[in-house]
């Protein structure tokens, strides 16, 4: 079937993926690679706007990489590569960068967000970062990039950018990408509190074994105002609830909504029915892990070969940006 066009998305290679990102990317990743030619990429390079040593880039991308081949991704038909691994991106970048406004860079609240959470290191890749994005966008002719709604503005921001230099050109060799939305989801750590992350601790790793994750549910924070088991809780205000109703069985979610409101049923039972249907839907994840991780060198053919095929298509966006330019 003829697909409806490219899609393109990046992510920072943080290691193993846990919950959140499963919910909230992975799993819409896995599910858009049916409809469209997708072009996932893990982005060594803007991780470095923020770290400072690279000891653990291998070994994050490597993990991540791993978990989103276990959860789905398909390398046959998608192309999962390393964004420094396609050199032509910093080329795109400088030359996007001639066409963009400083004062509009460091106008962009992520960027102030960023000075404020590190002062100490307000570096030029970080001013820069949404033209690298952009870069990344455009030199694979993507036509939709999936984003939440908060997201947005990144995406309209690469859609001037890539006006900007058009005009400059007089060409259309650069293609303004779409915003696909996607429902945003968002997971709360176990803490019920934050959004779920590896920097806050509060996270779920999917490659758990079944008793880590049974533990780390249990430590899962509920209604707060439930003491007792005796005591009536409120699924509405609970994070286990919520969990479940993503999660578990349409029975099971209405059950838990009558019994807990009644203390018919103890958090502790009920973190432990979540944790059980949790490793449920993660066996198929956590076989394919340890298949994928058993076959010596997998990951790393698949980045390679999914490096080759992306520098295919910026190559050839490069020859043509070039001829735009009248580059001599
Ligand atoms: P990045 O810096 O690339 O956003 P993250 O690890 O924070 O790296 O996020 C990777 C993806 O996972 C993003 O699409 C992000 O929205 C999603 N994600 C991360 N944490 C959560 C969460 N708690 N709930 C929903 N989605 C999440």
């Amino acid at each position: 079937m003829a697909k409806k066009g490219r899609v393109f998305s990046g992510a920072r290679p943080t290691g193993r993926q846990h919950l959140g990102n499963y919910l909230g990317a992975i799993k819409n990743y896995v599910g858009m690679q049916a409809e469209y030619d997708c072009v996932y990429c893990i982005v060594d390079v803007h991780a470095l706007t923020t770290v400072e040593t690279t000891q653990e880039l291998k070994l994050n991308t490597f993990e991540m990489a791993l978990d989103w081949l276990a959860a789905g991704i398909r390398p046959e038909e998608s192309i999962l590569f390393v964004q420094s691994h396609v050199p032509e991106v910093m080329e795109l970048h400088t030359y996007l960068s001639m066409v963009t406004q400083f004062g509009k860079l460091t106008d962009l609240p992520t960027f102030k967000e960023k000075v404020r959470q590190q002062p100490e290191n307000v570096n030029y890749g970080l001013v820069g970062y949404p033209v690298l994005m952009t870069a990344d966008i455009v030199l694979y002719k993507t036509d939709v990039v999936p984003v939440g709604i908060d997201q947005a503005p990144h995406i309209e921001f690469a859609r001037e950018i890539v006006r900007s230099f058009n005009y400059r050109y007089n060409t259309k060799v650069l293609i303004e990408p779409q915003v696909k939305h996607t429902e945003v989801l968002k997971v709360v750590g176990i803490d019920g509190k934050d959004k779920m992350g590896k920097s806050l601790n509060n996270h779920i790793e999917l490659a758990s074994t079944p008793e880590e994750t049974t533990k780390r549910v249990r430590e899962m924070v509920t209604d707060p105002a439930r003491q007792r088991k005796t005591d009536p809780g409120n699924p509405d205000v609970c994070n286990v609830f919520t969990m479940h109703k993503i999660m578990s069985p349409q029975e099971e979610v209405d059950m838990i909504n009558v019994e807990c409101r009644r203390a018919g049923i103890g958090c502790v039972d009920c973190k432990l029915r979540f944790a059980a249907n949790l490793n449920k839907h993660l066996e198929p994840f956590r076989a394919k892990r340890a298949e994928l991780e058993s076959q010596q060198s997998y990951v790393q053919d698949v980045l390679n070969d999914g490096g080759k095929r992306a520098r295919v298509i910026a190559q050839q966006t490069m020859v043509e940006v070039r001829e735009a330019m009248q580059l001599p």
